[in-house]
């Protein structure tokens, strides 16, 4: 079933899924996108999840249970995607980096950086590299101004301490210490709005930058778009630019990144235990239906299947996945 876009705050979007022109079927399902929590160590301007320090939010033992049977169970999973919050400090982080690395499969986690020095955590960086697991990491620009502004004053450097940290472990050159880091526009504040510039040559200025000024190496840097939802859609109400911004979003549709959007091949699990198409639906509450009703991981464990979903459910923020080069928890998508 489709949830079509309305009308939002007034604004007469054409529906996503019209826009789109047919179902958006879902495909076998490969990747699960896990979210542990809502708890983070900071609490970035941008962030979707409106994640913080004051969270309290996070996985049950029983769900992590059901969840290492979900990853034991389904051969078709080939990627496990562990996201927050800061994942590293949500509980059942390390039982499902174990029990998916145990089953030899890519185990992606979204890690902020700074949590490497908070109490606790020092020594995250050599478990990751133990277990063998992808660093996805923030880093929304390599300049400091740029990046203390998003996230807080002293995260620039924090970031590149880590990092520094990551590439003495072999993270960056070693093949299977995979590092990747993210970048995303900063918010805007008036109607002159922007996309990612084109992925390739901003990852080439990334690595010359980082290299020059820190002898840093990473993997691939991955393009996001801000989606209008979470302190971005706070953000632009409190600015009067959200009808603004999805009309931008809606005028740069490019019929190309249909295909591969992420939403089409993952499942994306709440710390509840609620199924969605993905981590930015999850964050709306929209969540994934068959003619049944609404998925959970004990319904799906129940069936046998993780391929009982047909359609993807959709609202107006979607413009933001299909515009321009497209975006996605992988970066751009064309
Ligand atoms: S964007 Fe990431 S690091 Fe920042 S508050 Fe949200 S979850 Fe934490
Ligand atoms: S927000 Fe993006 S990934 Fe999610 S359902 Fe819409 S198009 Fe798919």
């Amino acid at each position: 079933m489709q949830v079509k876009a309305g009308p939002v705050e007034g604004v007469q979007l054409t529906p996503f899924i019209d826009k789109v022109g047919f179902p958006l079927r879902k495909k076998p399902i490969e990747v699960l996108q896990i979210n542990l929590g809502k708890r983070c160590n900071l609490a970035c301007t941008h962030c979707h999840v409106e994640a913080g320090p004051q969270r309290t939010e996070e996985l049950s033992p029983e769900l992590c249970y059901q969840l290492i049977e979900m990853i034991r169970r389904f051969g078709q999973i080939k990627t496990i995607d562990l996201t927050g919050g800061a994942p590293e400090m949500l509980y059942g982080f390390k039982p499902l980096v174990e029990a998916a690395r145990g089953e030899g499969k890519e185990v992606i986690v979204r890690s902020n950086l700074t949590i490497y020095f908070e109490r606790g955590y020092e020594d995250m960086p050599e478990y990751c590299a133990h277990q063998g697991v992808r660093i996805v990491a923030s880093l929304p620009c390599y300049l400091e101004d740029n990046v203390d502004k998003m996230r807080g004053r002293g995260v620039y450097d924090a970031s590149i301490r880590a990092l520094r940290r990551l590439n003495a472990l072999g993270y960056g050159s070693n093949p299977d210490l995979i590092l990747d880091l993210v970048y995303n526009p900063q918010l805007p504040t008036g109607e002159k709005f922007s996309l990612p510039p084109a992925q390739a040559k901003l990852e080439k200025d990334y690595h010359e930058f980082l290299l020059a000024h820190f002898g840093i190496k990473f993997n691939r840097l991955l393009t996001i778009t801000n989606l209008p939802i979470g302190r971005t859609k706070l953000h632009l109400k409190r600015r009067n630019l959200s009808e603004s911004y999805l009309h931008f979003l809606e005028a740069n549709y490019n019929g190309d990144t249909v295909e591969p959007l992420m939403c089409r091949s993952q499942l994306s699990i709440d710390y509840l235990g609620n199924v969605y198409d993905c981590d930015f639906n999850q964050m709306e509450g929209l969540r994934s239906r068959t003619p049944e009703g609404t998925v959970t991981v004990g319904i799906l464990l129940a069936k046998g299947s993780l391929d009982v979903i047909e359609e993807v459910e959709t609202a107006a923020y979607c413009y933001g996945c299909t515009a321009g080069c497209g975006s996605s928890c992988g970066g751009a998508l064309v």
